[in-house]
């Protein structure tokens, strides 16, 4: 598969990865990809990992789901584009498991 590492500024307000630099496979913090049909993933920086790509609507899905989980308030009003400021006021990362239920979430104190 042909992928694309993303350069998109950090922190920009278009940027459809609002996970970005927040996944961790392991110590490897995952990096934002396009595939050749333009599906986005977060891909792991160690080519001999055994999951390479995340599908990113599916860990999106599953990280906001669970922040929405923990702040039901909150959640009903941030919009698609402001859910990264939202997850970084109480979010360090989430280090992904054996599957993608298998989620280790560091909050911040
Ligand atoms: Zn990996």
């Amino acid at each position: 598969m042909g992928i694309m590492v993303t350069a998109q500024p950090r922190g920009s307000r278009s940027d459809p990865y609002f996970l970005r630099g927040l996944l961790y496979c392991g110590e490897r913090r995952l990096v934002p990809v396009y595939s050749a049909r333009s599906a986005r993933y977060y891909a792991c920086p160690n080519l001999r990992c055994r999951r390479l790509l995340v599908l990113a609507e599916e860990i999106e899905q599953l990280v906001w789901g669970r922040y929405v989980q923990l702040n039901a308030d909150a959640a009903d009003t941030v919009s698609r584009d402001r859910r990264r400021d939202a997850l970084l006021t109480v979010l360090q990362g989430v280090r992904i498991g054996a599957s993608l239920n298998d989620l280790d979430f560091s909050w911040r104190d």
